[in-house]
């Protein structure tokens, strides 16, 4: 089994193209979606985690695209500007996955995109706004 997690920008004329379910239902993937923000005005954004065998989320993603829906992996969306970051650690209770913790031994506070959920209750928390969420 592989796993991606990954942003769906729709356009707007895809809004009710139920991109999730035939996934599902065609490619046998498992999803959980961790965000949405659709509105029947404006484009939509949903961030999704998917899970299934590396050949159907190949496919399955690659069907996604051909509908005209742009396709990206959360970790290009979410990131962090490594030159603002002061290790303040402001953020490391905030988040609600662990993504971001404190390495014992240097003091350092690390960011791991695997376990980020965009929720975004980082970006306000952090005072040099290093943390960027880009939808
Ligand atoms: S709150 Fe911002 S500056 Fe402080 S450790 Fe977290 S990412 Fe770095
Ligand atoms: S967006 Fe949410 S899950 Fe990701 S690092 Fe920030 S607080 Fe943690």
């Amino acid at each position: 089994m592989a796993s991606r997690r990954v942003v769906f920008r729709y356009p707007r004329h895809l809004i009710d193209v139920p991109v999730v379910s035939h996934l599902a239902r065609n490619y046998d993937l498992e999803f959980n979606i961790l965000r949405a923000n659709i509105t029947p005005q404006s484009e939509g954004v949903m961030v999704v985690g998917l899970e299934g065998s590396e050949e159907n989320l190949r496919q399955g993603l690659a069907w996604a695209r051909d509908q005209g829906v742009a396709v990206q992996p959360l970790e290009r969306d979410v990131v962090r500007d490594e030159d603002k970051c002061t290790h303040c650690g402001a953020c490391i209770t905030i988040c609600p996955t662990q993504a971001l913790y404190r390495i014992a031994e240097t003091q350092e506070v690390l960011f791991d995109s695997d376990r980020c959920i965009a929720c975004e209750l980082c970006v306000p928390a952090c005072p040099p706004r290093a943390m960027q969420v880009k939808f």
